[in-house]
């Protein structure tokens, strides 16, 4: 299969472009097309259509206990996807502090919607992305888009159309190229059916600004799916997120650079993820990739920085662990992900 790139500027995004126009001709007729949201890439089908959505799996080579999230152009649009009876107040709150953005709720699904989506489970979850690009195609498409991350299933998420075409190209039919992501990792995954509401994935809204809306609210439950059971949440899997290289979290910049001269004396070659206040220190460390300033522009370029240092074929990535409050749950969840895969 070929795989089209279709660029488009986020500012003349709208359902009449013609990109998004044959982007979404696409998805109607059952075909996989990759677009940008503001936390990374997606890979979207028509969620209302079972053989499009299995598509979804096959590209990603994904495991079909693996649920995917619905993309929605609108509030409404989740009665449609969700019953909502019995949470609606709680949903309806949630929705109109911070959608369109990245918050993603589980709700009980309505058995109209393929039971594919939500890997067989009896919930859905679903989120209103806030990028123009998303919004146009799923308007124009006229149907909810089911769409995981735009990568190979286990990969680093991509922030680029460049990065979706490194894993899909030839296995998806199109990526509309809006530019890099503005958010960088994955939205908050929170669960509306339990009580109190749960966060099974720490994302770019952060447990303190769901405090406030939700006082009760549960922070992320460690979960790992048992061998064939459905994973109530995909980010919950160990392996997600994981670059080729070893990944090492060191507790700060003087143990970045002992663990770095204990990886060369072993003659590995090492990269390293930076901040900027680390620059001065690790001036004479190559290779290594800027993440920059505080913990919005970490996030925004640390799936870069892997997939960057991975192709350079380093044989260990070196990185400074981040504070656990506010975005620094996110990025701290996925470096240990991504250090869980080979650490054990
Ligand atoms: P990805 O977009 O590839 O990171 O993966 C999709 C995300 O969907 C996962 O991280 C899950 O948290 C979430 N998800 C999808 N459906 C459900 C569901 N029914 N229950 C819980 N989480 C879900
Ligand atoms: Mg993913």
């Amino acid at each position: 299969m070929q795989t089209v790139r279709w660029v488009i500027e986020r500012d003349q995004a709208a359902a009449d472009h013609p990109a998004v126009l044959r982007a979404a001709q696409v998805i109607r007729l059952g075909g996989l097309v990759a677009f940008p949201t503001e936390t990374v890439y997606g890979l979207g089908a028509n969620a209302l259509d079972a053989r499009a959505v299995a598509g979804i799996y096959r590209a990603k080579q994904r495991p079909l206990n693996d649920p995917l999230i619905v993309h929605v152009a609108s509030p409404a649009d989740v009665e449609a996807l969700a019953d909502l009876s019995g949470l609606r107040e709680r949903a309806q709150a949630l929705i109109a502090r911070f959608w369109p953005g990245p918050l993603t709720l589980v709700l009980p699904r309505r058995p109209a919607l393929p039971a594919l989506v939500s890997a067989g489970l009896d919930t859905v979850a679903v989120r209103m992305p806030n990028h123009p690009v998303a919004l146009a195609l799923i308007r124009a498409s006229g149907v909810p888009l089911a769409a995981p991350s735009a990568n190979r299933f286990g990969h680093v998420s991509p922030t680029t159309a460049q990065h979706v075409l490194d894993d899909l190209d030839g296995h998806i039919d199109a990526v509309l190229d809006g530019g890099p992501t503005t958010i960088g990792v994955e939205s908050t995954v929170l669960d509306l059916t339990c009580d109190p509401p749960r966060i099974l994935r720490p994302g770019g809204v952060t447990r303190e600004q769901l405090q406030a809306i939700l006082p009760g609210v549960l922070p992320i439950a460690p979960v790992v799916a048992a061998a064939g059971q459905a994973m109530p949440s995909p980010g919950t899997s160990p392996v997600h997120y994981a670059p080729r290289a070893r990944l090492i979290i060191c507790r700060d910049t003087g143990e970045l650079l002992r663990r770095r001269e204990a990886c060369l004396a072993q003659g590995r070659s090492v990269g390293l993820l930076l901040r900027a206040d680390q620059r001065a220190a690790c001036q004479a460390c190559h290779p290594y990739f800027m993440l920059g300033d505080g913990l919005d522009e970490v996030a925004r370029n640390l799936y870069a920085g892997l997939r960057a240092l991975d192709a350079l074929g380093v044989d260990d990535i070196l990185v400074t662990a981040v504070p656990r409050e506010g975005l620094g749950e996110a990025i701290a969840d996925r470096l240990a992900r991504a250090a869980a895969k080979t650490q054990d």
